[in-house]
């Protein structure tokens, strides 16, 4: 198929979710797709005031690409859930990177929002392909391939993140790897994709990790159902999409099937610090022995290692706890 043009996604944000699905919908309608890099050596990111890291790392991304592409690809996630809502901070990042790229690049910003009808993340990218030029057939059968191909890329999730370097794991290329030998420790890695799966943001704590033997769990392991059922008893409902699913899988896996938890949050983002207070209330409250938790609070100034020193700690603490209390390690996944 003729190439029409190039799109550009920037490497930030829910880039580190719905990349498989939004590269193969456009490829599949002839467009090529191009992705900024990691940041430079240097690591030159572009500040904002009072903004926090994910976001500055969105701006300085589509900074990179707004020479290189006919369009950029940021859609308004304003609800990834029927009932729920993304920080706010997403329904404003359009207007934030057109004012940052002074209007140089068109932005396909189409809308989603689950709580209303005709805002689905299908309907949205149909409403994309329209703008793009594409006929609806041509768009209809584009999404089917590429949500075939993102199903398939989410079912193969944890061989993915524990097989691959975790600079590789969205390149949709990579071959799989090959089986690392059976970890001593299943550890969940708790926080927004972005945060963890973005090598800039998290210093490749996923990658130290599995080198001192941990097995990575993430919460993309959980069904919305298995998530919600942690949230009935709260006194206070959380709001936030991604909040609901950093609590609903940090309460799971502290009932156990991990030898312990990691939460790695953003320094600025007000929605973590809120998070990190419902969890210390309910491990108050539950008196229960549970897995040990880190909270991990990461910014632009992080140290990387200043991380690896805490995550050497944290495996001390799971082998203690593991002799203490004479736990044998199952495999499950
Ligand atoms: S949830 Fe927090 S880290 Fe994410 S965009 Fe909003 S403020 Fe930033």
């Amino acid at each position: 198929m003729e190439e029409k043009g190039r799109i550009g996604i920037p490497r930030a944000l829910m880039f580190y979710r719905y990349f498989p699905l939004w590269k193969v919908f456009f490829e599949e309608l002839g467009w090529n797709v191009r992705v900024s890099d990691g940041l430079d050596k240097r690591g030159n990111i572009v500040y904002l005031e009072d903004s926090c890291f994910p976001m500055k790392l969105l701006v300085t991304h589509s900074l990179v690409l707004k020479t290189q592409v006919d369009y950029l690809y940021l859609p308004r996630l304003v609800s990834l859930h029927r009932h729920h809502m993304m920080c706010p901070k997403f329904r404003g990042a359009p207007d934030i990177v057109r004012l940052a790229t002074d209007g140089m690049v068109p932005i396909l910003d189409d809308l989603v929002d689950l709580r209303v009808k005709g805002h689905s993340m299908r309907e949205s990218l149909l409403k994309t392909g329209k703008r793009l030029g594409a006929k609806e057939a041509e768009s209809k059968q584009a999404f089917q391939k590429a949500e075939a191909f993102f199903l398939n890329f989410q079912k193969r999730w944890l061989e993915r993140i524990n097989n691959l370097p975790i600079k590789q794991v969205f390149d949709l290329e990579a071959p799989e790897g090959v089986e690392e030998p059976e970890k001593t420790f299943r550890v969940a890695f708790i926080g927004h994709p972005y945060n963890l799966f973005d090598p800039d943001v998290s210093k490749e704590i996923l990658t130290f990790a599995k080198s001192l033997g941990m097995r990575v769990i993430t919460s993309e392991t959980l069904s919305e159902r298995e998530i919600n059922a942690q949230l009935s008893d709260l006194s206070k409902e959380v709001y936030w999409s991604s909040g609901r699913e950093i609590v609903g899988s940090l309460f799971h896996f502290l009932s156990g099937g991990v030898d312990g938890m990691i939460f790695l949050t953003s320094f600025k983002c007000g929605i973590d610090a809120l998070l990190q207070e419902l969890i210390r209330r309910k491990l108050k409250r539950s008196g229960k022995v549970s897995p040990p938790l880190l909270i991990l609070s990461l910014d632009e100034h992080s140290g990387r290692e200043g991380l690896m020193t805490r995550l050497e700690a944290f495996r001390d603490v799971m082998e203690e706890r593991r002799h203490e209390f004479n736990l044998t390690y199952v495999r499950s996944t």
